[in-house]
């Protein structure tokens, strides 16, 4: 076990893997790739939320790349959230039971989620020239594949481009591993593949044909690469509105169904099939994602509206 990584870029080829224990507990698989010739250096992770298996699979079968294949260095820690993933948890780490998506640029001295994000921004992120944090719909989601990318960052949102997912989201917003990426300087991305936890053949090589797509747009790695669906790309923002209250929750619309201003986007009722609240869609757009859960309690998202932007 160590508590660091080892050097990115030695100049020779290798392959280093182990475990990483920067919190001390659990160990946090690694693998680093260097190729025989000089290039970019790229940070894949997955498993921020530990039941998103498409993202973890597609992460895992990243470890087995050589150097012979590459340019650079390939970083890929593909279970961040190790206790999440053994526990199957949906969004949290069950160690302080936040969701570590929300927790960046975390804290020396807080609790576990925002110690590790803390230890990813200061000594993970500012070493690597590209991020991609792999994710997808959690075991209580739906979605249509789509990629984020912090709003406003032209690098981040060329790789964004260049993962090729047929929706690419302008996101705002403090707290996301992208964001802060963003913040310390390296273009980012969040490609989010496949819902309610699912993975298999046909998913896990959608998400490993955008990752080949940005190794190639890098120069990591040399074509041909599996071209983008041509029905081109959809640029949008993203509004999510969250539960009014708790109750039974019933969505009017599934992903990808265009929705208007006021248009009824669910109900929460409670079990005698009262309705609590009735929820409306404040933007023109359509679904990126929904809640797919029965069960909903006070302050969670419910589902994503995207808008398309201009241009
Ligand atoms: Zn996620």
């Amino acid at each position: 076990m160590m508590n660091k990584l080892p050097p990115l870029r030695t100049g020779k080829p290798r392959v280093e893997q182990g475990y990483l224990q920067p919190l001390g507990g659990l160990g946090i698989p690694f693998s680093l790739i260097e190729g025989a010739a000089p290039g970019p250096c790229l940070l894949v992770t997955a498993g921020v939320h530990g039941s998103e298996y498409c993202s973890i699979e597609t992460a895992v079968r990243l470890l087995k790349r050589k150097p012979e294949e590459i340019k650079g260095t390939l970083v890929v820690l593909p279970i961040l959230n190790v206790q999440g993933f053994r526990q199957r948890s949906i969004y949290i780490m069950p160690e302080d039971g936040k969701n570590l998506n929300r927790m960046f640029p975390g804290d020396p001295d807080g609790s576990t989620s925002e110690r590790l994000a803390h230890w990813l921004v200061t000594e993970v992120y500012p070493q690597v020239d590209a991020y991609l944090d792999l994710h997808g719909g959690d075991l209580d989601e739906s979605l249509a594949p789509f990629t984020l990318f912090p709003s406003g960052c032209e690098r981040s949102r060329a790789l964004a481009t260049a993962f090729g997912l047929p929706v690419v989201v302008a996101a705002g917003g403090e707290g996301y591993t992208i964001n802060a990426a963003y913040r310390v300087g390296v273009p980012s991305i969040l490609p989010e593949v496949s819902g309610n936890g699912l993975w298999g053949e046909d998913t896990v090589e959608e998400m490993t044909a955008g990752v080949e797509r940005v190794m190639h747009h890098l120069g990591m790695i040399a074509g041909p690469v599996k071209q983008a669906p041509e029905d081109g790309l959809q640029v949008v923002t993203m509004w999510v509105p969250s539960a009014p209250c708790d109750g039974l929750w019933y969505a009017a619309k599934e992903v990808s169904e265009p929705v208007a201003v006021g248009e009824v986007l669910g109900e929460i009722r409670d079990v005698f099939g009262s309705v609590f609240a009735t929820v409306r869609s404040e933007k023109e757009g359509f679904i990126l994602y929904r809640l797919t859960s029965l069960a909903v309690n006070k302050g969670e998202a419910l589902l994503g509206v995207g808008t398309p932007l201009a241009g």
